[in-house]
């Protein structure tokens, strides 16, 4: 089993890593910039080390500091949470060059999928099925680039192979705005992922967002722990996310599972991943996987009873998964918020001091944060501060949980989305399962 583990992140996943760890009597370092000495697991861990000023790029992003922190503590192993270095694969590469283990796949899976026409490549070779489109670099040849977008059919989408975040991507409704959108989107992707490959592929007008869990351990085994609809976004980011996805049929849930897992076997992954897909007319596409834990785990362990972070930390171990397929059962429905330090419309960050925090309960609740009276929300980082999850035995039932939880809660001091939260728990569209990935930013326009 893995001795020490480096938590190389912040906030709330931090705090949910430490508690895994502890769970498992894993001793755990915490590294934290200037800015983060009162975060509340830096305070809980059995050591923490400084690694930079409160700037990402000199911290949290700062990979001599983090090795040397490893180092210094004498540490087993690197868990990077999400964001930050969690998808880089030059780090993942440093962490085992180094010596240590690096809680997520292998740097060349990092890498790949992180590529998105090699990551489509795979999972077209794997038969993984993918949104309509090129699975080849845009050449200079703008006549041939019109040829390949008619056949695909517009409204197509222009987007960078290293593209990420909601950016780099760009809609094209007819061709004589092919040229300029390839011009435009070559130019940012250059400068913002310092890769300017694009691709071409359908856009999809009024797709959901459902996204499947994978765990993979190192002896060939790889399981699904079914899907989540993150549907609900503002400016492609997930605000709401519920799972089991409504509407999905277990025929569907067993189909896209076997071919996934069975990917998951042929490009040799390994750890917690998750495969993104654009549903629309009952078919699914694949956009892109997502090689790390995400913000929205929880939902899935609460209807799976399966605690993914732990998992991570077991597969990490050279452990072999103790559960197959047929033992994943799933009971309910769950659904999370995500409580964000915001403006609830304009969705300006909003950071301050929180100067009084009431934390829900109940069965059936589950609240992720690293909030505490007095804490102080620093501007530095993103503005996520917790998430809030509820079960019940329906959909129905976990919307009325929710609708408890949000009026229970109370963040005094600073402003968040919360009353943009409440809002949606009765909205009809919402209620009634009828969104799409494009209807919040359609209904706060
Ligand atoms: P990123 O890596 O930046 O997150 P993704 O490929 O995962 O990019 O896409 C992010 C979001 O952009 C999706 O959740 C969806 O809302 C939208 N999107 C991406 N591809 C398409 C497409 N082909 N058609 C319609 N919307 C798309």
């Amino acid at each position: 089993m893995l001795e020490k583990v480096v938590i190389a992140n912040r906030g709330e996943i931090a705090l949910r890593i430490l508690r895994a760890c502890r769970d498992m009597n894993i001793k755990t370092v915490a590294v934290h910039s200037e800015a983060d000495r009162d975060l509340m697991h830096v305070g809980m861990a059995d050591e923490s080390v400084c690694i930079g000023p409160a700037a990402s790029a000199e911290s949290y992003l700062n990979i001599p500091a983090i090795i040397s922190a490893a180092e210094v503590t004498d540490a087993t192993a690197i868990h990077p949470g999400y964001g930050f270095l969690s998808e880089n694969a030059e780090f993942a590469e440093v962490v085992e060059s180094s010596g240590f283990i690096f809680i997520g796949p292998k740097s060349e899976t990092i890498r790949m999928m992180g590529d998105k026409i090699a990551a489509k490549r795979a999972m077209e070779a794997a038969g993984v099925p993918c949104v309509p489109g090129t699975s080849e670099p845009i050449g200079d040849d703008m006549d041939r680039a019109k040829q390949l977008a008619q056949e695909i059919g517009y409204p197509i989408m222009v987007k960078a192979a290293g593209g990420g975040g909601g950016r780099g991507m760009r809609v094209v409704h007819r061709e004589d705005e092919l040229t300029e959108a390839v011009s435009l989107t070559k130019t940012e992707a250059g400068a913002a992922f310092n890769d300017d490959r694009l691709f071409m592929e359908k856009f999809l007008e009024e797709p959901r967002h459902v996204e499947f869990q994978v765990l993979a351990d190192t002896h060939g085994n790889a399981i699904h722990l079914c899907e989540r609809d993150c549907s609900m976004q503002r400016r492609n980011q997930k605000v709401i996310e519920e799972a089991p996805a409504f509407g999905i049929t277990p025929e569907q849930r067993e189909q896209i599972g076997s071919v996934i897992t069975e990917a998951c076997r042929q490009i040799g992954y390994r750890g917690a991943g998750t495969f993104e897909f654009l549903y629309a007319n009952g078919e699914f596409y694949f956009i892109e996987m997502n090689t790390r834990v995400q913000v929205e785990h929880p939902v899935t362990e609460m209807i799976t009873g399966i605690d993914i972070v732990k998992q991570q930390l077991l597969i990490a171990a050279g452990e072999k998964l103790t559960f197959a397929q047929d033992d994943i059962k799933i009971r309910g429905h769950a659904i999370e918020c995500r409580i964000n330090a915001e403006d609830p419309y304009k969705f300006i960050p909003c950071p301050g001091k929180i100067s009084h925090f009431h934390c829900p309960g109940g069965p059936g609740i589950r609240v992720d944060t690293h909030l505490y009276n007095g804490y102080n929300v620093p501007p530095y980082y993103d503005s996520m501060i917790g998430k809030l999850l509820a079960i019940g035995h329906s959909r129905e039932g976990a919307l009325t949980r929710m609708r408890g939880a949000l009026h229970e809660i109370v963040i005094d001091g600073i402003t968040t989305n919360i009353p943009l939260l409440q809002d949606l728990m009765m909205d009809d569209t919402f209620v009634n399962a009828k969104h799409n990935i494009h209807y919040l930013q359609s209904k706060l326009s």
